[in-house]
């Protein structure tokens, strides 16, 4: 059975695309948590962190490459922050891994 974010790059549903390419996707957040809030997931789907494999190392350096160029391209040059929730605890509620990229208003530290 496809991921929700799998269905995202299928074209099953829709969402608004910020950048692609052969090997990720990033797109807003439905439910955005700050005046910018896009996700950027690998097209592979790796539940979450904690399951990337060896194999997948290039896959996970492109993906934080590619967050810094979306908000370079989303003109968060006073910051930002990335985020990858992992498991019950960590808040993980779509098992397709993906990175938060916040930002448009100063975050706060530690988060909740
Ligand atoms: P997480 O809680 O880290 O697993 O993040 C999942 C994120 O996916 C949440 O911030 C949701 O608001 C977001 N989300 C869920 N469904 C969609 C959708 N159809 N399009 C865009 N973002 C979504």
């Amino acid at each position: 059975m496809k991921t929700l974010f799998e269905k995202i790059v299928a074209r099953e549903i829709p969402a608004e695309i910020i950048y692609e390419d052969d090997l990720v996707l990033a797109i807003r957040d439905i439910n955005p948590q700050a005046p910018t809030h896009v996700l950027i997931f690998p097209k592979k789907p790796v539940p979450r962190i904690a399951e990337a494999k060896v194999e997948d190392q290039n896959l996970l350096g492109h993906l934080l490459l590619k967050a810094a160029e979306v908000a370079k391209k989303l003109n968060l040059q006073n910051g930002y922050r990335l985020v990858i929730n992992n498991g019950v605890d960590g808040g993980e509620t779509v098992p397709h891994l993906h990175c938060h990229i916040f930002g448009g208003r100063h975050l706060t530290w530690p988060p909740g």
